[in-house]
C-alpha cells in the first residue's frame, strides 16, 4: 500500500485535493435520472428519427462533451441510440465522434437538443 504511493506526492493544496477526489466521483443514477433515461430509451433512437426511420428501441448514450476522459457527465446528459447507432460499425462508438458527426451531418449535441425539444 505504501509502496504503491511511493512516487505519488500527497496533495497538500485544497485544489489538488479536490481534483484527486473527483476521480472517484462516479455515482449511480438517482431515481429521477433513471426515469429520465427510461423515458429516453422508450422514445427510441434519436438518430433513427433524425434519419426518418421509425422508432427503434434504444439504449442510453452518455454525452461526454467537454469532459475529461474517464469522467462521466450528469446522467441527464444522455441521448437514446439504438444498438447499431450506439455500438455498431456505423455507430457512435464504432466510428468515433468525428466520423459519426461527419457521416450523419449532425452532432451529438444537436441530437441532444432534439431530445430536449421533444422531451417529456
Ligand atoms: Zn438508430
Ligand atoms: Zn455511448
Amino acid at each position: 500500500m505504501r509502496a504503491f504511493n511511493s512516487t505519488f506526492k500527497a496533495p497538500t493544496k485544497p485544489m489538488a485535493r479536490s481534483a484527486w477526489k473527483k476521480r472517484s466521483n462516479k455515482r449511480a443514477a438517482t431515481k429521477s435520472e433513471r426515469q429520465h433515461m427510461n423515458a429516453q430509451s422508450e422514445a427510441g433512437c434519436i438518430l433513427c428519427r433524425f434519419l426518418g426511420y421509425d422508432n427503434t428501441p434504444a439504449e442510453i448514450h452518455h454525452i461526454r462533451h467537454g469532459m475529461g476522459a474517464g469522467q462521466r457527465n450528469s446522467h441527464l446528459m444522455t441521448i437514446p441510440l439504438c444498438p447499431e447507432h450506439h455500438r455498431g460499425a456505423t455507430g457512435y462508438h464504432g466510428l468515433g465522434r468525428r466520423a459519426f458527426e461527419r457521416m450523419y451531418g449532425t452532432t451529438e449535441l444537436e441530437l441532444f437538443g432534439m431530445t430536449q425539444r421533444e422531451a417529456v
